[in-house]
């Protein structure tokens, strides 16, 4: 990087970070993407992404951020693994730090994504990474031959747990109501596979497990009952979380307008937040569509909207 100025900043690198860097470069703004602690975003925890639209037999999610990192470098995007620690978005040019490396720009595009949300019953924060999980692609290859649960009724549980029984002696898919928010043919697909079975109207009370010459390892879970309060000791390997996602906002909390779970609220159809020259793309401003190909189409109406925005200030 030849200096610490620039026209316009991307904070993160999934689909939208990504595409508003292929469309601000093209613009010849020589954007700059830090792209965070998970370079390529969520995708590059899913394996077959089969309906972002020109891959007719599907792409893994890893692949499909390589090849838009690289077509955004291929125009002079500068993408540097990174982690944003702060944001001053108080004044212009605004202030970007990654520790005590400090960038000044005139745009900023906000693209920081969402990620998965864990419960916070008893053992969960003791027990994650040993046993405890919300990534069935990174983790299921653990799992072999053994018993594990997915909590959750929505689609990202169904993909987890369909991912799983691929590895998984047994999945049991524990959701609180008796149905399922998830779209009908990830329900099917999962309902249909002989090694799940379901435990319904059922939350997760507790995790249980022990610790084992060094290492902890999870050994069951206490379910209960949302109808009757009555609980249940369950014994499984692994338990993986499928209950949604939490907008990565937590270092503009007073700067930007935010809903109240903390998703960047926009000038809908607009990316521009309430601070001008700060515009927001992808899942950190949208906690409807949630898909990689409306989080692209969003990230390129952010570089169209900087791109315009810095026209004006000229
Ligand atoms: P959702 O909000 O759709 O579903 C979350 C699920 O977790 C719900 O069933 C919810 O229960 C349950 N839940 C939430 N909090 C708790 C809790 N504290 N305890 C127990 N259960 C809880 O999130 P998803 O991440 O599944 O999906 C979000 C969006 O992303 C959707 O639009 C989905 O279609 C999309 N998506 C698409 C995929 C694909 O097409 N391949 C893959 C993954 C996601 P309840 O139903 O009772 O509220």
């Amino acid at each position: 990087m030849a200096d610490n100025h620039h026209k316009v900043l991307i904070i993160g690198s999934g689909p939208a970070g990504l595409t508003a860097a292929i469309y601000a470069a093209r613009a010849d703004l020589k954007p700059v993407v830090f792209e965070g602690m998970q370079p390529g975003g969520q995708l590059t925890t899913t394996n077959e992404v089969e309906n972002y639209p020109g891959f007719v037999d599907g792409i893994t999610g890893p692949e499909l951020m390589d090849v838009l990192r690289k077509q955004a470098q291929r125009f002079g995007a500068e993408t540097y693994f990174k982690e944003v620690t702060k944001a001053d978005l108080s004044k212009r040019p605004f202030t970007i730090s990654v520790g005590d490396e400090v960038h000044t720009s005139d745009s900023v595009i906000i693209a920081t994504g969402a990620s998965a949300k864990y419960m916070d019953a008893k053992g969960i924060e003791e027990y994650k990474g040993y046993g405890v999980s919300a990534c069935a692609t990174c983790d299921a290859f653990f799992y072999r031959g053994l018993k594990v649960l997915v909590i959750g009724g929505g689609d990202t549980a169904m993909e987890e747990a369909h991912h799983l029984t691929k590895f998984a002696k047994e999945v049991v898919v524990v959701h609180r109501r008796d149905e399922f928010r998830a779209s009908k043919i990830m329900e099917d697909r999962v309902r249909n596979t002989p090694n799940v079975s379901l435990e319904l109207s059922y939350t997760l009370k507790e995790v249980l497990g022990l610790e084992e010459n060094g290492q902890k390892r999870v050994t069951g879970a206490v379910l209960e009952s949302t109808k009757d309060g009555s609980t249940k000791e369950v014994s499984c390997d692994g338990i993986f979380m499928g209950i949604g996602h939490k907008p990565n906002t937590d270092i503009f909390k007073g700067q930007l307008d935010m809903n109240e779970v903390g998703y960047l609220t926009v000038k809908d159809p607009l990316t521009a937040t309430n601070i001008e020259g700060v515009f927001a793309a992808g899942d950190v401003s949208d906690d409807s569509y949630r898909q990689a190909i409306t989080a692209a189409g969003s990230g390129c109406k952010a570089a169209l909207d900087a791109e315009r925005w810095l026209i004006e200030q000229e």
